[in-house]
């Protein structure tokens, strides 16, 4: 079977695999030294980096993508790359951790790093016949803010979504007060916002939806401006069980994102909410792809700059030896004493 297990472990067996894919991915062409532009490298011995004989600078095969500086061998990248883009539901750090034997931390970092690849940077606007509303999304958080009012817990989320024809795949035509018959969602996109005033609505919907397309909504009014903007919007009266009636693929979308949050991750996180969006996208417009996504996926991280860990996490970056010298001359110039300071324990890197 295609994209089946065995297949996968059998293409990827060793190192050398994963490296001549990388590299037909970042080198089509041939190899391209990032210093001078060069194309005429030799490569050293058995491990994957390129030597230009123009400019003698050395190139590993991961420097300047996702996997820089990583101590992973490929084959664990490969592997989550995989198991994350092809499982229907993704996994949890924790599930990663199962399967391929990890650390949970080092699980959840390669986790996080995969999830930043999935924002394909060509990613085009939708077309046609979309349909746009919004929810909201409980999130958990490690230490609840408290008394924030009835909104504690919740973000608003934006989704737009294309409707297709079902046997044909190309845009129904569109009458007003008809229900259209037949169809099926084609690419989603997805945001949080910080409300729902027209201006964030709109924004959302110029960055991801083409001119000139349909675009159904419910009668909010922040949706009151689309047609001055080049749209052809048409605003649906909804009472309270008509929603999924008249807008049913974006609800369809939400339903399942929420069930999806609930049931991989126990509740996503607020601080992580938009990449956990992302991944759902990713795999919503490929889920008919599954094999493609793998290669998909593995090709972004080539193409994706280097994630530091500091914001992944969130938290400040490690101050460099210059700035604690900096700091020291400083706090010498206006007369305090240096104190020595304790030596903490190092902390432990995982070098995903
Ligand atoms: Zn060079």
């Amino acid at each position: 079977m295609a994209g089946s297990l065995i297949e996968f472990q059998t293409k990827f067996a060793d190192e050398e695999t994963c490296v001549v894919f990388l590299f037909e991915h970042r080198w089509p062409e041939g190899f391209i030294c990032p210093a001078c532009g060069g194309f005429d490298a030799w490569r050293l011995g058995s491990r994957p980096v390129w030597e230009c004989r123009g400019c003698g600078r050395q190139t590993s095969i991961t420097v300047g993508t996702l996997m820089q500086n990583t101590k992973l061998p490929l084959r664990v990248w490969f592997w989550a790359a995989y198991l994350m883009a092809t499982h229907s539901n993704g996994l949890s750090a924790l599930q990663l951790k199962g399967l391929l034997g990890l650390n949970y931390r080092t699980a959840w970092l390669l986790e996080s790093k995969l999830r930043r690849a999935m924002v394909d940077p060509d990613r085009g606007l939708l077309t046609g016949l979309v349909e746009i509303d919004q929810t909201e999304i409980p999130f958990r958080e490690k230490n609840p803010p408290e008394d924030v009012g009835g909104r504690a817990g919740m973000l608003t989320v934006i989704g737009a979504v294309e409707v297709v024809n079902r046997p044909s795949g190309r845009t129904p035509v569109y009458r007003p007060g008809r229900q259209l018959l037949n169809t099926k969602p084609g690419r989603v996109r997805l945001e949080v916002i910080p409300d729902n005033r027209a201006a964030t609505l709109e924004a959302f919907i110029r960055e991801k939806v083409a001119p000139g397309t349909v675009i159904l909504t419910d009668d909010h009014r922040s949706y009151g401006r689309l047609n001055q903007l080049g749209y052809r919007h048409y605003p649906h009266l909804i009472g309270p069980m008509a929603a999924h009636l008249v807008l049913p693929w974006i609800h369809r979308v939400f339903s399942l994102l929420k069930r999806w949050g609930l049931g991989v991750y126990h509740g996503l996180r607020r601080k992580h909410l938009q990449v956990y969006l992302e991944e759902y996208t990713f795999r919503f417009n490929r889920r008919r792809l599954r094999k493609i996504s793998f290669d998909k996926l593995l090709g972004l991280t080539v193409f994706h700059p280097p994630e530091p860990y500091h914001r992944i996490t969130g938290k400040a970056a490690r101050k460099t030896s210059d700035e604690v010298k900096k700091r020291a001359e400083d706090m010498a110039d206006m007369g305090m004493p240096m104190i020595p300071q304790k030596t903490k324990p190092k902390r432990r890197r995982t070098g995903v």
